[in-house]
């Protein structure tokens, strides 16, 4: 997994990896943005096995929203 690596075209800064999910679909997708202004760049990703990988890094990793399922 090489996403953190890639960077912004324009300004060279790191690209943001955020998961998205599609409003009519659901499904998730990895959003790539400039983490310095978001009109220099950005993209999606919507390869299945890579959005899978990378949504179960993030849930193993710490879970930006906590839900309260116990
Ligand atoms: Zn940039």
């Amino acid at each position: 997994m090489t996403a953190d690596m890639l960077l912004c075209p324009i300004c060279a800064e790191p690209l943001m990896v955020r998961l998205a999910r599609g409003r009519k679909s659901g499904k998730p997708f990895v959003m790539l943005r400039c983490a310095r202004d978001g009109r220099h760049y950005r993209g999606f990703i919507n390869h299945r096995p890579y959005v899978l990988a990378l949504v179960e890094k993030l849930e193993a990793q710490d879970r930006p929203e906590p839900e309260s399922k116990s």
